[in-house]
């Protein structure tokens, strides 16, 4: 948190022209919860904070249902939204806006239980104590539509990497970048993805909580410049039925005191070190418990289904895209810049800090308890898993992901390792709320489902 006073976080706001702050919070659901704030009362939420009522922070994703959770009675109680001021950035140089990523305390003052932000530094610490230092990074994927939001229509069609989609929005993504650019976003490429109406944006590698922070800010700016344009975007896990799904893939590497990348030792695309196969290990083992962090709405096992490079298969291997965890040997030569791990299961309905402090909770799990990697899967983990050649499905571990959000949520609630790691509360209070979206969608036509989804994320 910023050591500057009240007066000084005034006088920095008047000279960078900040009129207004737009600061959130992700909730359990995953949707953005925001509040407002003239550039005056900014110095009070940075330094004291914002009320927020619990209400708001255990919505369920549709609005409208609040999730009547045993540890936090229905309205009762507030917790204090602190801004995080170094974490602010311009969001709009012309108007003044800003926005701030917030954390969560108490009213005493402590830090809230589930506050998923904290829950990431904690993986982060963690890390260090390890003699590890982490870096991650966001691929974004969404589709972009026009016409009213109840009938909407994809803006391009395709063909997916190719020139024609872009050309016909040039002018929104020409902007997107801009506006990346003037909030201190680092993009590193946006393309035209294979699904209609589908685009992807690759961010650069970052500590932990600045990536998670940057993949927020980045989503508001899709959002504001697509808006601007007369289109609407949705980072949905499936925004459209029939076509394919929306991923967020999350990219890390970790390097050691003596500054080498664990995933970059040797040059024959598969050497790296006992940490990197300890890494990996742990995600190995914990993965498909974690599933309920990384895919966590109904909708999101619609998109886990083999032969759509969606990490629909627990395993991992060399470039397998078809892997949930495809390892990135790097360019030879750059390796140790270039390595790392792809975890392709995640999509735009998880929580981000929860995505990321799981992903890291289960990898360093698995360099605390010094694990053995299992083999890597070469081709299709599908054909693999239903094959009769058991000595390579036990020697890889292969596994199909959970079916559903049901399954997903009871192997989260009986693990022990992320019940330790990410806490007791933060746990119970998510699965109660993911449970009770399960409760009230589970027999609603798929249709339905996806157009209910479709502008919450
Ligand atoms: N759209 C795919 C997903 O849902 C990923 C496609 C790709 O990036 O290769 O994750
Ligand atoms: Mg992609």
């Amino acid at each position: 948190m910023t050591t500057l006073t009240d007066a000084e976080i005034s006088a920095d706001l008047a000279e960078r022209g900040i009129r207004n702050l737009l600061f959130t919070m992700v909730d359990q659901a995953g949707i953005q919860r925001i509040k407002l704030l003239p550039a005056a009362r900014v110095p009070s939420a940075v330094n004291r904070g914002a009320g927020f009522s619990l209400t708001s922070a255990l919505l369920l994703c549709s609005d409208d249902a609040i999730a009547d959770l045993e540890e936090f009675p229905q309205a009762q109680g507030d917790v204090r939204l602190f801004a995080d001021y170094d974490a602010m950035r311009v969001i709009d140089a012309k108007t003044g806006l800003a926005w701030a990523p917030a954390d969560q305390f108490t009213p005493a003052g402590e830090p809230f239980a589930v506050c998923q932000r904290h829950a990431l530094r904690k993986q982060v610490r963690r890390a260090e104590a390890l003699g590890l230092e982490l870096r991650v990074a966001f691929e974004l994927e969404f589709t972009l539509f026009r016409g009213d939001a109840d009938s909407p229509v994809f803006a391009v069609n395709g063909p997916g990497y190719g020139l024609t989609p872009i050309l016909e929005v040039e002018e929104w993504a020409t902007d997107l970048l801009d506006a990346c650019q003037t909030a201190g976003i680092e993009v590193e490429q946006i393309h035209p993805e294979y699904g209609l109406g589908q685009l992807e944006m690759s961010m650069r590698p970052k500590d932990p909580v600045s990536a998670v922070d940057e993949y927020i800010a980045t989503r508001i700016l899709v959002a504001r410049t697509a808006l601007a344009h007369g289109m609407r975007v949705s980072f949905a896990p499936v925004s459209a039925i029939d076509t394919a799904g929306n991923g967020c893939h999350i990219h890390f590497s970790a390097i050691t005191s003596d500054g080498s990348n664990v995933f970059a030792e040797g040059n024959d695309g598969t050497g790296f070190s006992t940490t990197a196969g300890e890494l990996l290990a742990g995600l190995v083992e914990h993965l498909r418990a974690s599933v309920a962090m990384l895919a966590p709405s109904i909708n999101s096992y619609a998109r886990l289904q083999p032969g759509h490079f969606s990490g629909a298969y627990v395993c991992w291997g060399v470039e397998n895209r078809e892997a949930a965890l495809r390892y990135i040997p790097g360019v030879s030569g750059r390796r140790g810049e270039g390595a790392n791990v792809e975890v392709k299961t995640a999509d735009g309905s998880a929580n981000p800090y929860l995505a990321v402090a799981t992903i890291l909770a289960c990898a360093l799990q698995g360099v605390e308890d010094h694990l053995d990697a299992p083999h890597a899967v070469v081709g299709s983990p599908d054909a693999l898993a239903s094959s009769s050649d058991t000595e390579s499905i036990a020697a890889s571990r292969v596994q199909r992901m959970p079916a559903d959000l049901r399954e997903s949520l009871d192997l989260l609630a009986g693990n022990s390792m992320l019940r330790a790691q990410l806490g007791d509360s933060l746990v119970d209070s998510y699965i109660g709320i993911r449970q009770r979206e399960w409760d009230a969608y589970r027999d609603t036509p798929h249709e339905e489902r996806v157009a209910l989804l479709r502008w919450k994320y």
